[in-house]
């Protein structure tokens, strides 16, 4: 049976859509059916996996919405083994057209379920809140995976985050793990990357991956190509870190 990892911070551009994508295909390069499931109405995780928006007909919103049956909405990616499960800007309303709906922060959960035993990992690319579409995302999940970037302030939100997922084990999702925290986007010309990486292992201890993210340019390149950095440049730095990143994940179960 699969196992369902959410990919969550309420901040934005600390590598959740980065290390969601990467993190499927090099999971997928070492053997594993992934599925990539994107709930941010942005949609960078869909075109980051090669998907071209623009011939999603149906996606995410409609499962979540309009209860259109998850399978119908599955796309293979250019990556074999990767499959993914498409976001629009549509997918924008669905946090205010979820509110009046009965078990609004299960319909994800429910979904999932249906094609759980069709793959090995399920990452959940998280948009950039705390709102219907993570607690979604968190209630479908076995574990939370937390990028966190490698700059001043990098714990600041961190304790708003940790209390959502308490009130997610608490009454939505008993079973709720953290999974590991990530840090990313470390610049190691600078000492702040030292200290926050200190700093971060004080408070996390060993839920610290050891892996680290470095600053590396073929990774911001990669998404306009709509190519994963292991197919767009399988020799660098990024493609090395996030494949470590994959067989790190998979030691963990
Ligand atoms: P989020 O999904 O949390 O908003 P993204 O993954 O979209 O964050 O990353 C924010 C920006 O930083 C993007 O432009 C992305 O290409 C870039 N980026 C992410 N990780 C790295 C990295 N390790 N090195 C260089 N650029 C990165
Ligand atoms: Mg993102």
């Amino acid at each position: 049976m699969g196992k369902i990892i959410s990919i969550a911070n309420q901040k934005g551009g600390v590598g959740k859509t980065t290390t969601s994508v990467n993190l499927g295909a090099c999971l997928a390069h070492i053997g594993k059916k992934v599925l990539l499931v994107d709930i941010d109405p942005q949609g960078n995780a869909t075109s980051g996996a090669g998907i071209d928006k623009g011939d999603v007909q149906q996606c995410i919103y409609d499962v979540l919405v309009d209860d259109i049956d998850i399978k119908e909405v599955i796309k293979a990616t250019g990556v074999e083994r990767l499959d993914s499960v498409p976001a629009t800007i549509q997918l924008a309303g669905a946090e205010i057209e979820l509110v009046p709906t009965i078990s609004r922060e299960v319909r994800l959960k429910r979904a999932l379920a249906t094609v759980k035993d069709d793959y090995d990992y399920i990452l959940i690319d998280c948009p950039p809140s705390l709102g219907l579409l993570t607690l979604n995302a968190l209630t479908a999940s076995d574990a939370v995976l937390i990028p966190v970037q490698c700059e001043y302030y990098a714990l600041e939100g961190l304790s708003q985050l940790l209390s959502t997922v308490r009130l997610v084990q608490k009454h939505l999702n008993q079973e709720l793990k953290i999974e590991g925290v990530l840090l990313t986007m470390l610049d190691a010309r600078t000492n702040l990357g030292i200290q926050v990486i200190e700093e971060v292992k004080k408070y996390f201890q060993d839920k610290v991956y050891r892996t680290i993210i470095p600053r590396n340019v073929r990774l911001s390149e990669a998404p306009s190509h709509g190519e994963p950095i292991i197919i767009y440049d399988s020799k660098s730095r990024g493609a090395e870190v996030y494949l470590d990143l994959a067989k790190e994940v998979a030691m963990n179960g």
